[in-house]
């Protein structure tokens, strides 16, 4: 069975990342492994899960994914933390009793018999105290970050220290996916980058006959260029900063403006978004707003085919899955320099990186001139992509951390150990 699936993504790997595959594999057979996060559908870390968890299955791995239950109360303070963590706003701690009641609720989805449990994001980071000690004693814990984990200005470390710090500082380890998130904690630390599936209905390739009905069915032009961004609708991902920038685009180049987003079940603030969103794009007809269920995925890879310019201009980002969907598809990304963005673009070469609107009109604005830098950025990006941030390689680096956390011999609570092959100039 192991053999099938390593054949099925052979043309997306090398020998040597297969090779090491089967090696973890066959060193770590018969673990138990647990993933907690709080959503099934929407967002990056649940697009990951989704394959993760099926390619483990597959290669022989007794793996089961857990998901939190909580009130929209529990996912508002959430997202305040998430805010926090990103560096807008604060977080007090009369939220934090909602949090505790809420995971006290949940600690029977810390299921028993596990060797690893990985747990995804802050919101289910506290269920780390409802284990007996017993319990702990005989699993490693694991945390993943997922978020742009902002370096928190001095005057507010304290609330952080408080909280999270604590909590991870429980784990046996936490995972960052890039050297610039590391906080300054004491828990063994993995860089590990996340990846996309290139034969998920994401990515899989379409024909030039479903991406056109898929357009047409949402009403998009197939003759005029497509500039698309791809995001839950929240703030960081700046919708509002896009539509300025297309405004100025489109006075001196006819073109239609994408955005395509949704909610997820643990962000509730994406219809107050949505709704400044569409105000901001009220009378325009070259702008398309769409809202469309999280499992939306063959039509999301289509408008990301269709697209002449992918855009994802966040203020903060953890990695940026979009972005590497983009880049998969041959696609110049304009996006944002910021985060795990910083991860993918290397300005000027597979992309542009902006921090401004005008910055951002004139970017899209020389693409739509120069499709054959155009063409030429994308077909780099699909290469980078490929070596980089594709699921295979993923994998790899999961069970290369577990491989770590069972058998290695870490020492020190400061250990850092990167998977990251490079790291980013700016
Ligand atoms: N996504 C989606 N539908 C939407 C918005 C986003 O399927 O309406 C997907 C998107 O294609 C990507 C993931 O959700 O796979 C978003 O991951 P990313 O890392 O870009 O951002 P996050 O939402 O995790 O902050």
């Amino acid at each position: 069975m192991a053999e099938a699936v390593l054949k099925r993504y052979a043309e997306y790997s090398t020998p040597t990342v297969l090779e090491e595959i089967r090696v973890l594999v066959d060193e770590l057979k018969g673990l138990r492994i647990q993933e907690i996060n709080s959503t099934r559908k929407g967002g990056g870390c649940a697009e990951m899960l989704t394959s993760l968890v099926a390619f483990l299955k597959e290669i022989g791995f007794n793996v089961r994914w857990d998901v939190i239950e909580a009130e929209p109360e529990f996912f508002r303070v959430t997202k305040t933390l998430h805010n926090f963590l990103q560096g807008k706003g604060g977080f007090s701690s009369s939220m934090i009793n909602i949090y505790w009641e809420t995971l006290k609720r949940n600690a029977n989805v810390l299921s028993d018999g596990n060797d690893v449990i990985v747990i995804h994001d802050p919101q289910p980071a506290g269920l780390i105290e409802f284990l007996e000690e017993e319990r702990r004693r005989r699993v490693k814990m694991l945390w993943r970050c997922h978020v742009h984990l902002e370096t928190v200005p001095l005057a507010k470390m304290k609330e952080v220290e408080c909280f999270l710090r604590g909590l991870i500082e429980k784990y046996d380890a936490a995972v960052f996916s890039t050297f610039h998130f590391l906080p300054l904690w004491d828990v063994v630390s993995f860089v590990i980058p996340p990846f996309i599936d290139p034969l998920s209905d994401k990515n899989v390739e379409l024909s030039q006959e479903e991406v056109n009905k898929i357009l047409s069915r949402y009403g998009l032009d197939l003759k005029k260029p497509l500039i698309t961004q791809v995001s839950r609708f929240d703030y960081f991902k700046d919708p509002l900063g896009v539509i300025d920038a297309f405004k100025k685009v489109r006075e001196k180049i006819s073109c239609q403006l994408l955005l395509v987003g949704g909610g997820a079940s643990d962000d509730p603030e994406y219809q107050a978004v949505l709704a400044d969103v569409r105000r901001a794009a009220q009378n325009q007809p070259d702008i398309h707003i769409l809202d469309l269920p999280a499992d939306s995925h063959r039509e999301i890879n289509a408008f990301q085919r269709a697209s002449n310019i992918i855009v994802q201009k966040s203020i903060k980002e953890g990695f940026g899955l979009t972005v590497t969907e983009g880049l998969w598809k041959s696609k110049p990304v304009v996006a944002g320099r910021v985060g795990g963005i910083l991860l993918q673009i290397r300005d000027v070469w597979n992309g542009f990186l902006v921090s401004t609107v005008d910055e951002a009109a004139e970017r899209i604005y020389y693409l739509l001139k120069n499709p054959k830098v155009a063409e030429e950025m994308g077909k780099r990006g699909r290469e980078f992509v490929k070596e980089h941030y594709l699921l295979p390689r993923g994998v790899r680096c999961h069970l290369a951390a577990l491989h770590q956390l069972i058998n290695g011999h870490i020492t020190s609570k400061r250990t850092i150990i990167s998977y990251h092959p490079w790291i980013p100039l700016s």
